[in-house]
């Protein structure tokens, strides 16, 4: 294959992947006024329904915005041979190939922030902002952007430092190396992300003791699940949106409620949530999960080590010396149909998972105060109550809410 056929192949892959979504977006938009389904009416009465279809369609026309802006900054980008410009930054400054990655990716990183920036001020300062969600400050905005710089960079930086470093000493067998490094790195994250991570951004306090706490303990001992974590996290800090997760496994299993969760709920419709997440653990979802990213990541260096020798990668973004990280790039665009459709398979799992999470809660708990909670988080957050059903299929991680009712109340 000539290096032109890939770069047209890698511009078509993303012109086709813009179009594909904004076909997904317009036929979800045009769903966004239809009737409310019967089980679903008492969900938000006509003032609230009229703002939640305010927050869809302005969200719908942002994200039209910078889906637009995205690809003609890509494709400029490819056009201009931008990543050839960068490589040849890099290599200005030193010939060690880690170091040119490095400096390689961190001006790319850097310069999509910089450019991004602005659309994420507007989305929390302007959208979340009039419609009543955003808490956040802007010392709070800007320094969360400032820490999760700094954990890409030691993270990301770390990471791809070691990859390339296995690249130079075994080859092509690289990616065995990297495979057991992500596997290694992926347990300790899910193990230790809530210890590690969560508290540079939030602060989380143990559940303190009282009728929730009381509810949720007779729960877990009804269950015969032991519970020793069970924390609150400053969700209000950012946003009035509500939430509650599991993460972690064995000793170190801990359930996190959003402060919000508990201020918008019942006693029993949070312990409906908490049998919710229970259920994800019982039936081993937090597992099959983990070990599943594992395998796929796995998947996707071998086929990764199959391609990054071939010079055509290179020559195809119109550089001249064949390197780890430009292979990458080309790669990266050149898989993204299939990760297209690995995500796919990913989220119908995940609907799976959640249908029986809600039956778990419902067979260990009760359906009723779980209809209600979804009820009133769907209120709280202006959930589309009418999506398609092909965005559906292709995005979402949960059933709608109407699935999930109907198969709660089978
Ligand atoms: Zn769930």
């Amino acid at each position: 294959m000539q290096p032109t056929t890939l770069f047209y192949i890698l511009i078509a892959i993303i012109i086709i992947n813009f179009i594909k979504d904004k076909i997904l977006d317009t036929l979800n938009t045009k769903h966004f006024d239809d009737k409310i389904p019967d089980k679903l009416t008492d969900v938000y009465d006509e003032k609230e329904y009229k703002k939640s279809q305010n927050y869809k369609k302005t969200n719908s026309k942002f994200s039209d915005l910078t889906a637009i802006f995205s690809i003609i900054l890509t494709l400029s980008f490819f056009f201009i041979d931008g990543f050839k410009h960068v490589d040849i930054f890099a290599r200005s400054y030193t010939d060690n190939p880690i170091l040119v990655a490095l400096i390689f990716f961190g001006v790319i990183m850097l310069g999509s922030d910089i450019l991004t920036t602005p659309f994420s001020y507007y989305k929390t300062f302007v959208i979340e902002e009039k419609f009543g969600f955003n808490k956040s400050t802007k010392k709070t905005f800007w320094v969360d952007k400032l820490k999760g710089g700094f954990m890409s960079i030691l993270l990301g930086g770390g990471i791809l430092s070691l990859i390339i470093w296995f690249y130079q000493i075994a080859g092509e067998n690289f990616w065995m190396y990297a495979w057991a490094l992500v596997a290694v790195f992926s347990l300790f994250m899910n193990m230790f992300y809530a210890k590690l991570i969560v508290p540079l951004f939030n602060k989380q306090t143990p559940l303190e003791d009282g009728e929730l706490k009381t509810a949720i303990e007779k729960y877990a001992e009804k269950v015969g699940f032991t519970l020793n974590n069970i924390y609150v996290i400053d969700g209000s800090k950012r946003s009035t949106k509500a939430n509650a997760y599991f993460s972690g496994f064995g000793s170190q299993k801990r359930i996190t409620l959003f402060d919000t969760l508990i201020n918008d709920l019942e006693t029993n419709e949070i312990v409906a949530v908490l049998a919710h997440e229970v259920g994800h653990y019982k039936r081993k979802h937090i597992i099959f999960n983990l070990f599943s990213s594992i395998l796929l990541t796995g998947l996707t260096l071998f086929i990764l080590s199959l391609f990054i020798n071939s010079s055509i990668l290179s020559e195809a973004l119109n550089v001249s010396i064949l390197s780890f990280h430009i292979g990458l790039i080309a790669f990266g665009i050149l898989y993204s149909p299939i990760s297209e459709i690995t995500g796919l398979i990913m989220n119908y799992v995940s609907r799976v998972f959640e249908y029986q999470a809600d039956n778990y809660a419902k067979e260990t708990f009760a359906a009723k105060p779980l209809i209600t909670s979804l009820k009133k988080l769907s209120k709280n957050s202006l959930s589309n109550l009418t999506p398609h059903s092909a965005y559906v299929f292709m995005y979402y991680s949960h059933p709608t809410l109407l699935e999930r009712i109907n198969n709660l109340e089978k």
